[in-house]
């Protein structure tokens, strides 16, 4: 297989190198308060063998592979919520399961092994929580120095990960927004790798491998994924994986890919429900992993879902928070307030789902990374009991 980057904006082609990350042309149209401009795309041409495996779809040679289980999470088969929904053929991808709970490590995994490949030691990252947390966990299997930048306000349990991972943790007193914009700063002055999402090329193509994987367990393209959006890295990636199986000739067609997303942050649907543009809002949804003022690969997302015809569905906190104790309690499936928008937006949409058809919900992080908002879609245990007398029905 030979690898290049493509430009998503102006397609030119470039060689893949770890200095180039954003296409130098179209970077030039950069303006303030505006997704990333020129975000570049791996493109595949070639033969893939016979019976391909995922590596073989992945621009870094599995030599550079970190040490870690990253991928072939488990997909759900929920009988509960199959039968109440009458959708038979409904699967939970459970990205929860990664090394460090949540689906970013697909992103870190091929950007790790990118950095090895051309012995670049240091990663430097902002993240709402979950990047970060992955990237110092899978950093620290393959050996390498994570630097990352969080809001203050990540959930703690984030910031604990990845200081256990070893990471050289800064808060930054700001949102999201401004952490990225440090980590920019930091990485022209020291150098390194930056792993910020969309802007190094290796997350969307890493994020890929979901679609591959989902195309192997099913034996099939499924008919609907539902993905849980913020910068929109995430569903760039799944629609890329299945783009690629059909390029190939592996598949022969995209599925529906729906983009779920929180009211209170919801600049790609506003974008795609309008002309394709964005206008700044400030992002306010207890779901913090897909709470971004704006999302960094808005542009390509735009484009990719109009391409292959991608829904929007936009759903409140509250349904966020009751589809996370819904799937919890009729699945054992506890996911974080994020992945349950992936769930709400399917509850949502269900009216254009028939019942023959093959539903995707991507889970994309472990129920126990925020525990404070989870605690409020559910009843606290009330007072301690010192006696089963104490037990009023
Ligand atoms: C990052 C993240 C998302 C959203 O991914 P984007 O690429 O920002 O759209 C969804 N769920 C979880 C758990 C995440 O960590």
């Amino acid at each position: 297989m030979n690898f290049s980057y493509c430009c998503t904006e102006c397609g030119k082609r470039y060689e893949i190198t770890p200095e180039l990350t954003v296409c130098p042309d179209c970077a030039k149209t950069q303006q303030p308060d505006q997704p990333l401009a020129g975000v570049l795309e791996v493109m595949l041409e070639g033969e893939p063998p016979q019976n391909w495996t995922v590596a073989d779809l992945l621009p870094v040679p599995a030599e550079y592979f970190p040490p870690a289980p990253v991928g072939d999470t488990p997909l759900w088969e929920p009988r509960n919520l199959r039968a109440e929904l009458g959708l038979p053929n409904l699967f939970i991808k459970d990205d929860g399961a990664n090394p460090t709970s949540s689906f970013k490590d697909r992103a870190s995994f091929l950007v790790s092994a990118f950095a090895k490949q051309h012995g670049i030691k240091d990663i430097v990252l902002a993240s709402t929580g979950n990047a970060g947390s992955s990237m110092a966990g899978i950093g620290a299997a393959a050996g390498q120095r994570v630097t990352l930048f969080l809001p203050e306000a990540a959930p703690p349990a984030k910031i604990i990960q990845a200081m256990q991972y070893g990471a050289r943790v800064f808060k930054v007193r700001g949102n999201y927004d401004f952490a990225y914009a440090l980590s920019q700063e930091y990485s022209r002055r020291h150098g390194g790798m930056n792993r910020n999402t969309a802007y190094n090329p290796m997350t969307l193509e890493g994020k890929k491998t979901v679609s591959l994987e989902l195309f192997r367990q099913l034996g099939r393209v499924p008919d609907h994924v539902f993905v849980p959006t913020g910068d929109g890295c995430i569903i760039g990636g799944v629609i890329k994986g299945f783009a690629d199986l059909v390029r190939l000739g592996i598949a022969e067609r995209m599925p529906v890919i729906w983009c779920a997303q929180s009211e209170g942050s919801d600049a790609i649907n506003r974008a795609l429900d309008g002309d394709g543009t964005f206008a700044k809002r400030s992002a306010t949804t207890l779901a913090d992993s897909i709470s971004v003022d704006v999302p960094a690969n808005g542009h390509a997302v735009v484009r990719q879902m109009r391409e292959h015809g991608g829904r929007t569905v936009t759903v409140p906190d509250a349904a966020i928070l009751k589809a996370q104790a819904k799937l919890s309690s009729s699945t054992g499936l506890f996911t974080e307030p994020a992945g349950a928008a992936a769930m709400a937006g399917m509850l949502a949409a269900r009216k254009h789902i028939s019942p023959d058809q093959t539903v995707v919900v991507l889970a994309t992080g472990n129920g126990l990374k925020d525990t404070k908002t989870a605690m409020q879609g559910v009843h606290e245990p009330g007072r301690a009991i010192q006696s089963i007398d104490d037990i009023k029905e």
